[in-house]
């Protein structure tokens, strides 16, 4: 059971083991992209104030509820890299990355924390160790991590892309599922709330999302569909994502 969500899901993998992975395919990932520096760039020191803010409150919340010991082995890192890609995503134990090609979407730092918040809650409710585990039963008969690492680490890192939501070499897209998408925004919600963003925000920043890209399809609209339902939910969410809201000064 996910001790955040209450949710029963598959997990064949560990996080220790998917933190291992995450942090080698972050590093790859930062080599091989323009990462901005926060002292140059104001996006990127935006980038870095709102990731501090948002894991410090993610870091409250567990704590309030007793469940601290579930961000264990969590090491934050945010990071900005130039691409004109709309995307952002949150490796296991706390590797964000936001792609500049988001930033004239968010055009805000209340909606940027909206989309952090939503990227994080689905790293900390373990979506992607759900797909993680769901790809390795269908793609390499329920085998464990490290064996399928050391037979097929082409596949298995393909997999762990797609499965983190960040795009692979083989170009797979894997939508997330609508439960998971619920979760992601409920989570994030209040995180964002508890960082001091209000969450009422997270409305506009999703319908401009919807119409992104100029008519040809971002990958992070085919990963995360916005669509009524969402901001129907998304207005439900918010009376509860308001309580945890102070607002900064
Ligand atoms: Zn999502």
């Amino acid at each position: 059971m996910n001790l955040l969500t209450g949710r029963n899901q598959l997990s064949l993998v560990s996080e220790s083991e998917l933190q291992l992975v995450a942090s080698g395919q972050y590093n790859t990932f930062l080599k091989e992209n323009k990462v901005l520096n926060p002292a140059t760039s104001r996006d990127a020191a935006t980038v870095d104030r709102v990731g501090a803010r948002i894991s410090n409150a993610i870091t409250k919340y567990y704590n309030s509820k007793g469940k601290g010991s579930l961000l264990d082995g969590y090491k934050w890192e945010f990071n900005t890299v130039e691409s004109k890609e709309i995307n952002a995503w949150c490796m296991p134990g706390g590797k964000v990355v936001i792609y500049t090609g988001l930033l004239p979407v968010t055009q805000n730092e209340t909606s940027l924390a909206i989309v952090m918040g939503h990227e994080i809650a689905h790293s900390v409710a373990k979506h992607g160790n759900e797909r993680m585990s769901q790809g390795l039963i269908q793609q390499m008969g329920g085998t464990a991590l490290s064996v399928a690492l050391a037979q097929k680490p082409q596949q298995t890192q393909d997999l762990f892309m797609t499965a983190f939501g960040i795009g692979s070499t083989v170009g797979a897209i894997l939508p997330w599922s609508r439960q998971q998408e619920t979760e992601a925004d409920q989570y994030g919600l209040i995180f964002a709330a508890m960082a001091g963003y209000d969450p009422r925000e997270a409305i506009a920043f999703w319908q401009r999302m919807s119409t992104a890209g100029n008519g040809s399809q971002p990958e992070f609209l085919s990963t995360h569909p916005s669509d009524e339902t969402r901001l129907r939910k998304l207005k439900q969410f918010i009376p509860e994502a308001l309580k945890y809201y102070t607002p900064r000064n």
